[in-house]
C-alpha cells in the first residue's frame, strides 16, 4: 500500500488563529483511496522549516502533499521551497500568466507586480487548475515519489483535490490501492467498549480486512479496508464482513459512509409518509435545527416548540401544572404529556419531546445533571426513555438530540 505525508504550511495554523482542517480533509479522502497517511506536519511559513518538511516526508512516504503558501505574497513560499527540495528550477508559464491577467482585468483590478510568481511553476510539473482561486496547485514525479502542491484556502483546496488529485492518484497508484475498497458502518446506542466486545470475534479474526473503532460524539464508527486480490474480491471480502458484523449489532446500526441520523430520519419518514413535530426543553431548539439542516425536511417536519420555561410547557402545550408540580419539569410524566401535547396540536404521525438537566447547575440527587427523558408518541405508540449522560451543557444537548433521532428511527422500524 502506498503511504502518504501532508505538510500544512502557515505560521496562523501554530499560534492557533487558524485550525489545520485541510490535512484531515485529505487524510479522510485518501483513506476512502486506501492509502494510508503515515504522518502530517504543520511548519510555518519559512523556507527552512517546510525544506525541512518536506526532507521527513520523502523520507517516510511515496506520496507528499502540502497546502498553503502558494499566494503571491511574500511569506507564500511552498513552491520555491518544494523546487528547491527536488533540485528543479521555476519558469513563468505563459498561459498562466495570461490567465492570471484575464482574472485581474474581469475584476477591473490592477494586477499587483508579485503576482506574477503565480504563473512560475516548478519544471517538469503539472498545473492543477484552481477555478475557486488565483493560486494553482500542482504535482510532479521525482525519485520515484509524487509531490503534490495545493493552495490553502480549504475551499480552493477541497475543489482541487476532489477534481483533479483523487483521478490522479487513482490513476497513477499500483493496482493494490485500486483493489482495497473501504466502507465505515455506523452505530448509535451502544459505547465504544461495548461494540468493540460485541464484534470482538470479528476484530480476532478479520478475514482479509482492517477494522477500526472511532468514537465520534456518541456515535461509533466502524472503519473497515477489505483489500482481496482485486476490486472484485475486495467487495466480497466487505460483504461478509458486513453482514457479520450486522448479525453481531443488529438494529444498533443505523447507517453506513455518509449516512447521518437525520439523514436516516429523513429517509425513513418520507418511506413511510410520515410527519415530525417536536417539543423541545433542555436543547432549546437543537433538535430542530439538526433536522432541518437537511433541505428538503419541509416533507415530514412540521416543526416544533421550545418550551423551556414551565409556563410554556403548560400554555404552548398543555401540560397541567399539576403535572409540573408533582413530578416535576424533568420527568417521565411531563415529557410524556410535551410529546402528546405537540402530536396533538401539529396533528402529527409522530410527537417527540425533550426535557432534561443540561447543567452545569440545576442537578439534585434524585435528578442529576445529565438526567434526560426522551418521549415519543404515535398513532398506537408510546415511550419514555430516560437517559444518563455524562460531560458538559453541549455534550448532554447534543446527545440528547442524536438520541431522539434515533430513538424515532428505531420506533419506526418497530423496535
Ligand atoms: P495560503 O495559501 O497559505 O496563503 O492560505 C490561504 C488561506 O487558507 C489562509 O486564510 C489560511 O488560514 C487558510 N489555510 C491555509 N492552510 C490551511 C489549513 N491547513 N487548514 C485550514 N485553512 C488553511
Ligand atoms: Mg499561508
Amino acid at each position: 500500500m502506498k503511504n502518504a505525508f501532508i505538510i500544512a504550511t502557515g505560521t496562523e495554523l501554530l499560534i492557533g488563529n487558524a485550525t489545520d482542517t485541510n490535512s484531515a480533509f485529505i487524510a479522510e479522502r485518501l483513506a476512502e483511496l486506501g492509502i494510508k497517511t503515515i504522518g502530517k506536519i504543520i511548519v510555518g511559513d519559512k523556507k527552512e522549516e517546510i525544506l525541512g518538511a518536506f526532507r521527513l516526508g520523502a523520507d517516510l512516504a511515496d506520496i507528499i502533499i502540502s497546502t498553503g503558501g502558494l499566494g503571491p505574497t511574500k511569506d507564500d513560499l511552498t513552491k520555491e521551497t518544494a523546487c528547491e527540495f527536488m533540485q528543479v528550477k521555476m519558469e513563468v508559464v505563459d498561459q498562466e500568466a495570461a490567465k492570471l491577467k484575464d482574472f485581474f482585468a474581469r475584476r477591473k483590478k490592477a494586477m499587483p507586480d508579485s503576482n506574477i510568481k503565480q504563473a512560475m511553476f516548478p519544471q517538469e510539473s503539472v498545473i492543477l487548475p484552481n477555478e475557486l482561486g488565483t493560486a494553482p496547485g500542482m504535482y510532479l514525479f521525482k525519485n520515484g515519489k509524487i509531490i503534490i502542491l495545493l493552495p490553502g484556502p480549504p475551499k480552493e483546496m477541497k475543489k482541487i483535490f476532489t477534481d483533479k488529485v483523487e483521478p490522479l492518484l487513482r490513476e497513477k497508484l499500483d493496482s493494490q490501492v485500486k483493489k482495497a475498497v473501504t466502507k465505515t458502518i455506523k452505530v448509535f446506542g451502544p459505547g465504544e467498549s461495548q461494540v468493540e466486545e460485541m464484534i470482538s470475534e470479528i476484530i480476532d479474526d478479520p478475514q482479509g480486512c482492517s477494522i477500526a473503532l472511532l468514537a465520534v460524539e456518541g456515535e461509533i464508527h466502524i472503519r473497515i479496508t477489505a483489500e482481496g486480490e482485486n476490486s472484485e474480491d475486495s467487495r466480497k471480502i466487505m460483504e461478509d464482513v458486513t453482514d457479520r458484523i450486522k448479525t453481531k449489532l443488529t438494529d444498533h446500526i443505523y447507517g453506513h459512509d455518509n449516512d447521518t441520523l437525520p439523514s436516516i430520519l429523513a429517509e425513513l419518514m418520507k418511506e413511510n409518509g410520515m410527519t415530525l413535530a417536536v417539543a423541545e426543553s433542555c436543547t432549546g431548539g437543537y433538535l430542530a435545527k439538526t433536522i432541518t439542516d437537511l433541505p428538503g425536511s419541509s416533507a415530514y417536519f412540521w416543526g416544533g416548540a421550545i418550551t423551556y420555561s414551565n409556563e410554556a410547557k403548560n400554555e404552548l402545550l398543555g401540560v397541567r401544572k399539576e403535572i409540573i408540580a408533582s413530578y416535576g419539569a424533568v420527568s417521565q410524566e411531563t415529557a410524556l404529556v410535551m410529546a402528546q401535547g405537540i402530536k396533538r396540536i401539529a396533528d402529527s404521525s409522530i410527537g417527540l419531546s425533550i426535557t432534561g438537566i443540561a447543567g452545569p447547575e440545576g442537578g439534585t440527587e434524585t435528578k442529576p445533571v445529565g438526567l434526560v427523558y426522551i418521549a415519543i408518541v404515535g398513532d398506537k405508540l408510546e415511550k419514555v426513555k430516560p437517559l444518563n449522560f455524562t460531560g458538559d451543557r453541549e455534550s448532554i444537548r447534543i446527545l440528547s438530540v442524536k438520541s431522539a433521532l434515533d430513538l424515532i428511527r428505531r420506533s419506526i422500524a418497530g423496535q
